[in-house]
């Protein structure tokens, strides 16, 4: 498969610094490597810059860094839009604010093609507060509902296209405000959170999904916030919430997507390689992703590190 790689460095969504190390932190993991060894025709494209912010005023105070989050998705919006022609982009981030810039490049992408897009949020929390009800303020909490056409993101770009939230499947969610409950409920998202994947098992839920996207002839793009995973085995994320996906759960999901052949895009975020111990999330991600794009078990070598 064709792969393009593209460092998105935002930090200004998260509260506490260190994300912008993110891609440069995937890239000494061993990343392009790991995909190259898979047979994949790999290519960096670089680091996305954003344009310069300008001063936008918002009633609701709390809102941090909303003129540098706004430059980074008119920025990423765009890369996400061109470097999708004929290849599968993994956008190395960089908190999850940059899932608004991606998601809408890659919308309008889909939608250029007529298919639709299914989206699947692997992720602590459904980032689905808009700019209105976020307390935090922090806004790598309001992406999803940004690119799925909630009301109240007039100072964002316009969407050419929006997500169908009723193709959004947000798994392993474990804090949901609830602002944000009423409103996943409202539009028909689907949720999985760790109950449901406790008392069924990730494998069937995400089958079930899997089907959607396959019966559509949909695209589907992934997006992997590191507090997915449990702190326990991924402690390189300011966000983290204890009872994540274990290792295994992890995998599966990512060798089940592979089977699936469905994925068209890719985010992986949330990477605060300041928070990390000897670099072991980052690797665990680059692991994780191989997992994505084909590496199986039994072909696998036992690594000495
Ligand atoms: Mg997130
Ligand atoms: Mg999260």
């Amino acid at each position: 498969m064709r792969c393009r790689v593209i460092g998105a460095p935002v930090q200004d969504g998260a509260s506490q610094l260190g994300c912008e190390m993110g891609p440069s932190a995937l890239r000494t993991a061993g990343l392009i490597t790991a995909l190259a060894e898979l047979g994949h025709d790999v290519s960096d494209r670089g680091t996305v810059i954003p344009p310069q912010p300008r001063s936008i005023r918002h009633g609701n105070r709390a809102l941090k860094a909303l003129p540098e989050i706004v430059a980074w998705t008119v920025a990423l919006s765009a890369a996400a839009y061109e470097v999708s022609e004929g290849a599968m982009p993994i956008f190395l981030g960089g908190d999850h604010s940059l899932s608004a810039g991606t998601l809408a490049g890659i919308a309008r992408r889909a939608a250029e093609a007529g298919r639709p897009l299914f989206v699947l949020w692997l992720d602590a929390h459904p980032d689905f507060h808009t700019l209105d009800t976020t307390a935090s303020g922090n806004l790598h909490g309001v992406p999803l509902a940004y690119a799925s056409g909630q009301p109240g993101f007039e100072c964002f770009p316009a969407l050419a296209a929006r997500v169908e939230p009723e193709r959004i499947c947000v798994f392993g969610a474990r804090s949901v405000d609830p602002a944000e409950r009423a409103a996943l409920t409202a539009q028909g998202v689907t949720v999985h959170d760790m109950r449901a994947i406790d008392e069924h098992g990730a494998a069937p839920l995400l089958r079930d999904f899997i089907a959607r996207v396959e019966a559509g002839d949909g695209m589907l793009h992934v997006s992997l916030d590191v507090d997915f995973l449990d702190p326990e085995v991924a402690p390189a994320v300011g966000t983290t919430v204890p009872g994540g996906a274990t290792l295994r759960e992890a995998h599966l999901v990512m060798e089940m997507l592979s089977d699936s052949g469905l994925v068209t895009s890719l985010d992986i975020v949330e990477l605060n390689p300041f928070l990390d111990e000897r670099g072991r999330t980052a690797k665990l991600l680059v692991d994780l992703t191989a997992s994505l794009m084909g590496r199986r078990i039994m072909d696998r070598p036992t690594r000495s590190y």
